[in-house]
């Protein structure tokens, strides 16, 4: 059991694990991050197995044990021990003392701001003593404004791996945001683009932008008001604060005076697609309703940055969002960096719901525009005539297959047995295209076409989908869905294991 999550992100190709999304008043057992979250396992014929309660948060066990059997029966004695769990894992201080904290080391003498590097903590006068033991440091006015040098990236190898933005990433997000118009940025999962937007107030050259922090790090509540920052789980839409702190949200998510909102997310990456994507819905319906009638059907804008191999998961969770071809890169990923040998490729790229051709690559970085695509490419991204697309979706320059009638990656050979491309040493004769229906098996129709599609469907719909139209995920799993996560996944694995 101990790895039956690892399954999800498919160590054992022969089945995928699926979240299932719970139905409008089901609700779900608690772990110390709210609400867990319901798995499935969908093995290669499309049964499907036992369902069970996990973490939302965690992968690995150690850092959260949480699991349950959808049918066990849970005794009194059980829940009253978890629930004295939950409260014991809730952090020993509280936001508000933070706050009172922060304002007293800020009016600290230069010499006094000391910060803990093994607690992770500011240290008040009075508190060194008991640090004495530790590597305490100095802290700046400056550095002190951007806590996200300060803390040391969170390296948990599965689950929290933290990938700071470089700054040219950071500014090329914030300075596109605010050439669009924007005024309120919702920042889930980005502390650096908080910062970045802080500290530009602060420069007094721009007109005001407002931030609010979604993170499940509380390391940074040390530095931020409560209307700045709220202790959040992207993966269940939970608030540890509790109301008042979804109240935050809200309060910043009403458009007064015209201030528009726009959200940018970069959630870990080996994130289970389907679970952020219905948070990120959530917010987007909060949105919705606090705006006049005029944008009632509208969708929140937003960013998404995940990698490019997550495309087709998030498009069929999320429709109303392209990918783009700018490379988000990161300071402490060595993958994805620029080092001196020049510009190293990064996978990771925006999602956005925002007008593509609005969004304006920067040319000195090697984009160009295409005026037939109405977007942004990279230059070696060569529209093709016959795809009518600039079809790369990795960075390299792709080519065309008159065979297959389609663009592929340029190191792929077209296979005369296997009546596709592949790569040249690919197991020949097993193409996935011969196999049939990806949820049954059956060579007669195709995974669309499956009979079983529609009762997984219906099984994992959510209550409100009708409601609330097309920005709601509502399809449920199939084999085809899973594989193709499993391929996404272990290549988001591999990126995390590349850690620091
Ligand atoms: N590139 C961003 C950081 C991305 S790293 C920047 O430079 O600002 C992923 C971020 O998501 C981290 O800040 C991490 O603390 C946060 N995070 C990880 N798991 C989370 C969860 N379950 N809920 C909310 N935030 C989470
Ligand atoms: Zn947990
Ligand atoms: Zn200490
Ligand atoms: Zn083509
Ligand atoms: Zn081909």
């Amino acid at each position: 059991m101990k790895d039956i999550k690892d399954m999800a992100e498919n160590n054992d190709d022969s089945f995928g694990i699926e979240v299932i999304l719970l139905e409008g008043g089901k609700t779900a057992p608690c772990c110390p991050h709210g609400p867990t979250l319901l798995f499935e396992k969908v093995s290669k014929g499309g049964e499907t197995g036992r369902r069970f309660y996990a973490c939302s948060a965690c992968r690995d066990r150690k850092d959260c044990s949480f699991f349950q059997w959808e049918d066990d029966k849970v005794s009194e004695v059980r829940l009253l021990a978890r629930e004295a769990e939950n409260r014991s894992k809730r952090p020993p201080i509280s936001h508000q003392t933070y706050c009172t904290r922060f304002r007293k080391f800020d009016s600290l003498p230069l010499d006094q701001k000391t910060f803990c590097r093994d607690c992770q903590t500011l240290l008040l006068p009075g508190e060194r003593e008991a640090h004495s033991s530790h590597q305490c440091i100095g802290v700046t006015a400056a550095q002190l404004r951007r806590p996200s040098m300060l803390l040391c990236p969170l390296d948990n190898k599965k689950s929290n791996a933290q990938y700071l933005f470089t700054d040219r990433s950071a500014h090329f997000l914030l300075d596109t945001l605010a050439g669009l118009g924007y005024r309120k940025v919702l920042c889930v999962g980005t502390p650096r683009l908080q910062e970045l937007i802080k500290l530009r107030n602060l420069e007094q050259k721009h007109e005001p932008m407002k931030s609010l922090l979604l993170d499940i790090d509380f390391r940074y509540a040390q530095f931020y008001s409560q209307d700045e920052f709220c202790h959040y789980n992207m993966f269940n839409h939970h608030f540890f604060g509790g109301e008042a702190s979804s109240a935050v949200l809200q309060a910043f998510l009403k458009e007064c005076d015209k201030e528009k909102v726009v959200m940018v997310a970069d959630p870990p990456f080996g994130g289970l697609v389907k679970p952020l994507a219905n948070s990120f819905s959530l917010i987007s319906q909060t949105w919705r309703k606090l705006q006049s009638s005029e944008s009632s059907n509208a969708d929140m804008p937003m960013m998404w940055i995940f990698p490019y191999f997550f495309e087709p998961r998030i498009r069929e969770c999320l429709p109303s969002l392209t990918m783009l071809d700018y490379q988000v890169d990161y300071d402490n990923h060595p993958l994805y960096k620029h080092g001196k040998t020049g510009r190293k490729q990064s996978p990771v790229r925006l999602f956005t719901n925002i007008c593509p051709k609005d969004v304006v690559l920067p040319k000195e970085e090697g984009y160009r525009f295409c005026s037939v695509c109405q977007r942004y490419v990279l230059s070696l991204n060569k529209h093709c005539a016959k795809c009518n697309v600039c079809p790369s979706k990795d960075g390299r320059e792709w080519k065309h297959c008159s065979a297959c009638e389609k663009c592929v990656k340029p190191s792929w050979k077209h296979c005369q047995t296997c009546g596709r491309c592949a790569l040249p040493d690919h197991p020949c004769g097993q193409s996935e295209g011969k196999e049939g229906c990806f949820i049954c098996g059956s060579l007669l129709h195709k995974r669309k076409a499956c009979p079983r599609r529609d009762i997984s469907r219906i099984r994992s719909h959510r209550s409100n989908t009708k409601k609330t139209g097309k920005n709601v995920p509502q399809h449920s799993v199939s084999k085809g869905k899973a594989k193709r996560k499993s391929g996404a996944a272990r290549r988001a694995k591999k990126m995390a294991a590349q850690s620091v």
